[in-house]
């Protein structure tokens, strides 16, 4: 299974991610054809259909890749649709949420509406199926209403309500709608067939009775509508064209399409496609919601959460999202993403994008002998290489005492080692080259204190020295430095699919997905912009968090520069 993670992965990488260069993807084919044929007038109408009972995860941001993606290609429109349809679980701050999430992936809504706002017209379409003999009022428990349903190879028996007159339906229900009756008492039921090969076809509720407080229509009602007859229902009032959802809905495709037929409204037509699942992480909200309510991490924004606020928070940038999207493309069968393709889409944008800067995570002083005490230089250092004219520069002060990185200097350096260790030459990056001279090292064998000196001829951009050297170290001038809390992230679960595992999931948290040290950072970086990418070269980029302040620097790591998981 890993070897074709890892085929595919290549594939990916190789795939030009510009929309045009790809073929058609399945549902594209059907819009095409569809517009072709003249279907709607040519009209596309997609939707966005969130529940509000949770923050957006990156399985989300595939479905709104798609749905946006496909009215921008073709010259139609999205409705952003909140299926508020289960009052207990729901709530405003996570339609703010969603709202903000959308935004800031780049996507733009025709029209903010809800399920609930179609209570009224829901409600009015129940009656007419039950007019017609299409809808009747149970009084069965939850139960019982399992048992009569059957077994996929036993067929549903009838119970005595299912032959209720029109009359009693039309009181029954209207008495449900009128609270005279307490939660589960009674359920609204379709009539189909209870002897379908489609369980979900056997005669599904359609309403249930629910004395609940909504986000939006408060205690208006205490009957609420079954996803099936209100999903549907509500493509039908908007006239969406494409609704497009993911495999797990596709026995209830038939459903869909029963209730448009018996309704007679607008035909809408449902398509799946299958989920995003990606490894190493959880990709459902109930488990997301376990994660956050039993303090697993910080917050549903927590930097090493799958969620869109999670991804931001980390330094994930609105392109890198849409353009693993993109890349995955719209499949068919279920499958499995690994997360190293959406980690090469983050590096792929910043290296464009993010400045250089030198930091350095795990410091031992480096003392430059031969440079004179309390003098200072300044040296330069290009924004960004890889953009043409280096994207500007900064900046960086020198001096007698710098840090360098612990792993920079070895006493005993092998053969192939082109850093520190006694009597070898290193480039400072920007600045000199230096050579040890000697170290220091306390009672318990660890190195305090590195000696060098520097060669005056061998400056960055004006080298007249002669000498070669194959390595080039980063550092930062002690008497210049910030300090800096550094967040080093990992993946949250220590295996691929912590859902597919024996017991609860969260036996799988990784513990080492989170280790906080403290570094010294460039000077410069007390004017970082919460959010704005920094590589620190040679580790990673990175971004402030929310919580960082100019006089404590907190950066998360968005991720490292290597897929440091390839070797393990
Ligand atoms: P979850 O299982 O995470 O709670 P959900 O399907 O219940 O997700 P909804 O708010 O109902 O969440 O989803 C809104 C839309 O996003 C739906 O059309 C749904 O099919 C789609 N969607 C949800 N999860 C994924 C995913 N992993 N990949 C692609 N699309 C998804
Ligand atoms: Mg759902």
């Amino acid at each position: 299974m890993l070897v074709i993670y890892y085929m595919f992965i290549h594939i990916y990488y190789l795939w030009p991610t510009m929309s045009e260069e790809r073929s058609l993807n399945f549902i594209e084919e059907i819009v095409e054809e569809d517009i072709r044929n003249g279907k709607n007038d040519g009209r596309v109408l997609t939707r966005f259909p969130p529940e509000p009972n949770g923050y957006l995860h990156i399985g989300h941001a595939k479905s709104i890749c798609l749905n946006f993606g496909l009215a921008k290609k073709y010259n139609g429109k999205t409705n952003l649709r909140f299926d508020d349809t289960n009052p207990v679980t729901e709530d405003t701050e996570y339609v703010e949420s969603i709202k903000a999430d959308v935004r800031w992936l780049g996507f733009d809504w025709a029209n903010e509406l809800y399920a609930s706002d179609y209570f009224d017209t829901i409600y009015g379409f129940a009656l007419k199926l039950i007019e017609a003999g299409l809808a009747y009022v149970d009084d069965s428990t939850a139960e019982e209403i399992a048992a009569q349903k059957g077994t996929p190879t036993e067929p549903g028996v009838p119970n005595q309500y299912r032959s209720r007159s029109v009359a009693e339906n039309l009181q029954l229900f209207a008495e449900m709608k009128d609270g005279k009756y307490p939660d589960g008492a009674k359920v609204l039921r379709a009539k189909v067939d209870l002897e379908s090969p489609n369980m979900l076809m056997r005669d599904p509720i359609m309403y249930r009775i629910k004395h609940a407080h909504h986000h939006r229509t408060g205690d208006t009602w205490c009957i609420y509508p079954m996803y099936d007859f209100a999903h549907g229902q509500s493509d039908s009032i908007e006239q969406i064209t494409h609704s497009i959802c993911t495999l797990e809905f596709v026995p209830h495709r038939a459903m869909y399409d029963w209730f448009i037929e018996k309704l007679d409204i607008f035909p809408s037509h449902q398509y799946e496609f299958a989920r995003l699942n990606m490894t190493y992480t959880v990709m459902s909200k109930r488990k997301l919601l376990q994660l956050v309510n039993e303090k697993m991490v910080d917050d549903w924004d927590d930097p090493r959460m799958p969620t869109i606020s999670g991804l931001r928070r980390r330094g994930y940038t609105p392109h890198s999202i849409r353009d693993f999207c993109e890349r995955i493309g719209v499949a068919k069968r279920e499958n499995m993403i690994d997360v190293s393709l959406l980690e090469f889409c983050i590096r792929e944008d910043l290296n464009k994008t993010a400045w250089r800067r030198m930091a350095v995570l795990d410091p031992v002083k480096c003392v430059i002998t031969n440079f004179p005490e309390g003098q200072e230089e300044i040296h330069f250092g290009e924004n960004n290489p890889e953009v043409e004219g280096g994207d500007g520069g900064r900046d960086i002060p020198f001096s007698r005492e710098i840090w360098i990185e612990r792993e920079d200097f070895m006493e005993v350096a092998p053969k192939k080692f082109f850093r520190l260790g006694p009597g070898l030459m290193v480039r400072l990056k920007n600045a000199y080259i230096i050579k040890c001279e000697d170290f220091v090292k306390d009672a318990d064998g660890n190195i305090t204190e590195i000696h060098c000196s520097y060669i005056p001829e061998s400056r960055s951009g004006s080298d007249t020295s002669g000498i070669n050297v194959k390595g080039t170290i980063h550092w930062v001038s002690v008497a210049h430095a910030k300090t800096a809390e550094v967040r080093l992230y990992d993946r949250l679960f220590k295996v691929e699919d912590p859902s597919n595992e024996d017991g609860d999931f969260k036996e799988y948290l990784n513990p080492d997905s989170l280790k906080v040290i403290n570094a010294y950072v460039e000077p410069d970086m007390v004017t970082l912009a919460t959010g704005k990418a920094v590589q620190f070269i040679r580790k990673g980029y990175f971004c402030l968090d929310k919580y960082s302040t100019a006089d404590k620097l907190v950066f998360n790591r968005t991720v490292t520069l290597k897929d440091g998981w390839v070797k393990k």
